[in-house]
């Protein structure tokens, strides 16, 4: 097991320029920040370099720029957001890299907070350009990554950077650091029963963590459309129900591993189907084994619910990814809803990764209820499926 990197506690920033990757990747409408959950949870490491006197230049990507700039997705929103929270001017300057830049951040007094121009602006950061890093490199003396949802990505802020800092100049964020602590629960240091549950649309880019889970959990509980492929690995019928072909013998592998380890898995025992989404109207419940030609399962059944509250009511420790269902349209948001108020009420110590599952918690009121909700997703995953982070790794 590698070792934590660094914490910014553990640095000297005091007078220095710190550059601070952070996770502002936040939704914007009409130049607003729509929902500010990155930016309040980045909160903490900018006020401890703040008090720590440092000189803060923070940086982030936001949206799918794609190596050049677009207003869509500039950052300025985020900057105002930022400085309202902070309750200080923050200098918003408009690139990540030139001569103005370096200016701009060369003035900065301690204590000050700018924050750079989307760098994905600039397309040597997604291809990790080592003369981009070097740039980015140029303007500060110490260097701390927050961003623990891109510590997945190989990328010039994220990771190609780093090398330009001393061992004792670079580290990890509070964020970092928490994401870290409280994922190591269900990856390494997992306290017994541990229930695994998993969902949501995408079976194939999910394999590596699924796999994974299948080895370190007690139960395995199955929902959303990864269940479909499940009920096509039994040989039965899914009618129009969402499919990947290739996750169908993934499923049979899952199937065949937790039996040879004797793991209990966990299937739905009936769903909420209905012939289109446009026609929920005509929702109804079928057994997992009669899903209807004509019909698509979009939600876990009330009897599924049930079921799934009994077998993780002893777990001491619980992971849910994947919605159980077409959440965003009623009437099957019940399912997802429902595991949310099992996760909430559970005292087990309960952990939710990846992007429409935390949204599902947040729809649901219930954050403040789980133990740990990771404002990563793949990076979430990647971490659990024992794969190097390459963010991480960089700080090390
Ligand atoms: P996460 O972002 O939490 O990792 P995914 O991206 O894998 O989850 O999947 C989220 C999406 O899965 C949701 O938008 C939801 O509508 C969809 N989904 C869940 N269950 C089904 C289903 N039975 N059929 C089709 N789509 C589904
Ligand atoms: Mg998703």
């Amino acid at each position: 097991m590698s070792s934590l990197p660094k914490s910014i506690r553990d640095l000297s920033i005091g007078g220095k320029r710190l550059f601070l990757r952070v996770d502002f990747n936040v939704p914007i409408k009409d130049g607003m920040v729509k929902d500010d959950t990155r930016i309040v949870e980045a909160l903490p490491t900018i006020r401890f370099a703040r008090e720590a006197g440092a000189k803060v230049v923070l940086a982030s990507h936001l949206g799918k720029a794609k190596g050049s700039p677009d207003p869509k997705y500039s950052l300025a929103p985020a900057a105002e957001r930022l400085a309202t929270a902070l309750g200080i001017k923050v200098r918003f300057l408009p690139d990540c890299v030139g001569e103005a830049v370096r200016q701009a951040t060369a003035a900065l007094e301690p204590g000050e907070v700018a924050l750079l121009e989307n760098v994905r602006f600039h397309a040597g950061e997604e291809a990790n350009d080592p003369a981009f890093a070097a740039e980015l490199a140029a303007l500060a003396e110490v260097y701390v990554n927050d961003a623990f949802g891109t510590a997945h990505r190989a990328h010039a802020s994220t990771a190609g950077m780093a090398k330009h800092f001393a061992a004792d100049a670079r580290g990890a964020g509070f964020l970092m650091a928490k994401e870290l602590e409280a994922l190591s629960k269900v990856k390494d240091d997992i306290d017994r029963p541990f229930a695994a549950i998993l969902g949501g649309a995408k079976i194939l880019g999910k394999i590596a963590a699924l796999e994974a889970l299948v080895e370190k959990a007690d139960v395995v509980l199955i929902g959303g459309g990864m269940a479909n492929h499940f009920v096509a690995a039994l040989g039965l019928p899914v009618g129009k129900s969402l499919l990947e072909p290739e996750g169908v013998p993934i499923a049979r592998k899952v199937i065949d591993r937790c039996k040879a380890r004797g793991v209990k898995l966990v299937l739905p025992s009936d769903f909420v189907v209905a012939p289109s989404l446009e026609r929920a109207g005509e929702a109804k419940t079928v057994a997992m084994n009669a899903l209807p030609d004509a019909g698509a399962a979009f939600d876990i059944g009330a009897k599924t619910l049930e079921m799934f509250r009994r077998m993780t009511a002893d777990a001491k420790t619980i992971f849910w990814n994947g919605p159980m269902g077409v959440f965003e349209t009623k009437p099957f948001d019940a399912g997802t809803r429902g595991v949310a108020e099992m996760m909430a009420a559970s005292g087990a110590f309960t952990v939710v990764g990846g992007g429409e599952s935390v949204e599902a918690i947040h729809q649901a009121g219930l954050a403040e209820k789980i133990s740990h909700v990771s404002t990563g997703g793949g990076a979430s995953l990647d971490f659990i499926s024992g794969k190097p982070l390459p963010g991480v790794d960089a700080l090390r």
